[in-house]
């Protein structure tokens, strides 16, 4: 199962984003959120965590098995 990340950096929209471990777009800046089998369940774990929390569009497409 892949690592969930937030990222602690909000984005211009105030929404903060949810990576998968290996993103380039992932910073150091950033909150393990544990690992899930869906990227919506990481999403909302990060929830709990902040008001507003989006998936990477990069990471959301992304085949855990890839
Ligand atoms: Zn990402």
């Amino acid at each position: 199962m892949p690592s969930y990340y937030l990222n602690r950096t909000p984005r211009p929209d105030g929404a903060h984003t949810v990576h998968v471990q290996h993103c380039p777009q992932l910073t150091l800046y950033r909150i393990h959120l544990g690992e899930f089998t869906q990227a919506g369940e990481a999403r909302r774990v990060a929830l709990r965590h902040c008001a507003q929390a989006e998936l990477c569009p990069r990471c959301a497409t992304d085949s855990p098995r890839r």
